[in-house]
């Protein structure tokens, strides 16, 4: 079979084991057996961090990330407070439309895509502010690499009690989360970035005060979480149809994250395959939209050179066996993305390696 390495933010390259657990026989998931391995990958997913399995609960659900995340602000971000949206890219930008699509209260703080999150000016708002209860904001800005000072916005919720609820798709199981610290109340993420499984299910880990004592009504049916903590916690039966071999595949993604070292040796793993390209694309004078240290393990964005059109340069890629991302809105002609994240080989990255002197050498 032709192995496509994807280098865009999810889905990632399967591992065989991963890919092979999907083709499994036909189950319901009204039925215990699909109960039982909801509770196994829910009690999994809140052990990725082992300083939150105390006080936190996972629910899995069917959807890409978008969902867990639109799940998580229509569950908690209340609707007789305000909740503060830090943005600083696509993602964060999002949170807000979601907040406004479900007419909750929000003010939106919102910075340059380059920019890292004006902690001072955040502060500022909330002291203008005092109906602000809750902060919602991405930890992995993907839109450019971005990994976003959660430490200093979480001493801001710890000092204020705001409840953090984070964007953690692109960073869950491979940057540090620190939930005591941050104050944070839930955390949404999918199957199909750093851990490595396939598209289809996503989730949301929330406190368990937050469980047990909701204090907002969800704006939705289908998000409503407190249903599917109600059915996956009780009986262990979701309230609609889950994705089954998506489940199969996340269940041998957690086992093969665990047996790995898990979330902090794949953080090595990806800081080591980003040096690597790095090198190789600097040797070609490709410049980085950030600073080194301002990126997460998981993605870098790079400056196209001039002259060379990003869709020629993705379509050479994909010739050679990769497929990269382009930027998005005001990036989405001068910049490029490479993902470090699923099943790529040393092979792989001497392959890729090649292909960026193949096709940017000639720009050099
Ligand atoms: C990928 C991503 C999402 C969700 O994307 P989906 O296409 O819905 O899976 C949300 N937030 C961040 C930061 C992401 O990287």
């Amino acid at each position: 079979m032709k192995r496509n390495i994807l280098l865009n933010p999810g889905p990632v390259t399967l591992t065989e084991r991963v890919r092979k657990a999907m083709i499994r026989d036909d189950w319901c998931h009204r039925e215990p057996e699909f109960a039982e391995l909801t509770r196994e990958i829910n009690a999994e997913l809140v052990r990725v961090y082992p300083d939150m399995e105390a006080d936190f609960s996972a629910v899995m659900m069917t959807g890409s990330g978008t969902s867990a995340v639109e799940a998580m602000l229509a569950s908690f971000a209340p609707d007789s407070a305000t909740t503060l949206v830090l943005a600083n890219g696509v993602y964060g930008e999002r949170m807000a439309k979601m907040l406004a699509a479900h007419r909750k209260p929000y003010v939106m703080l919102r910075g340059g895509w380059a920019a890292g999150v004006d902690v001072d000016e955040a502060a500022r708002v909330l002291g203008r502010h005092p109906e602000i209860t809750h902060v919602a904001t991405v930890h992995h800005e993907t839109t450019t690499g971005r990994l976003n000072d959660l430490d200093a916005i979480g001493a801001l919720c710890r000092a204020g009690n705001l409840s953090l609820l984070l964007d953690g798709v692109s960073s869950f199981a491979a940057e540090a989360i620190d939930a005591e610290a941050w104050n944070l109340a839930g955390v949404a993420a999918t199957a199909n970035k750093c851990l490595h499984g396939a598209p289809g299910l996503s989730f949301v880990i929330a406190r368990n005060a937050l469980w047990s004592d909701a204090q907002t009504e969800a704006s939705s049916v289908y998000l409503d979480l407190q249903a599917y903590y109600a059915g996956q916690h009780g009986d262990g039966y979701s309230p609609f149809t889950q994705a089954v071999p998506a489940a199969f595949a996340l269940q041998a993604a957690l086992i093969e994250l665990r047996a790995g070292g898990g979330w902090t040796e794949r953080r090595r793993i990806y800081q080591q395959r980003a040096r690597r390209i790095n090198e190789e694309l600097t040797s070609l004078n490709i410049r980085m939209l950030l600073k080194e240290k301002e990126y997460s393990c998981v993605l870098r964005s790079y400056f196209l050179p001039d002259g060379c059109d990003y869709r020629v340069a993705h379509d050479a890629f994909k010739r050679a066996g990769f497929v990269i991302y382009s930027g998005q809105g005001q990036f989405s002609e001068n910049l490029f993305r490479l993902a470090n994240m699923g099943a790529i080989g040393a092979d792989d990255l001497d392959a890729l390696a090649g292909a960026c002197a193949d096709i940017f050498g000639p720009y050099k």
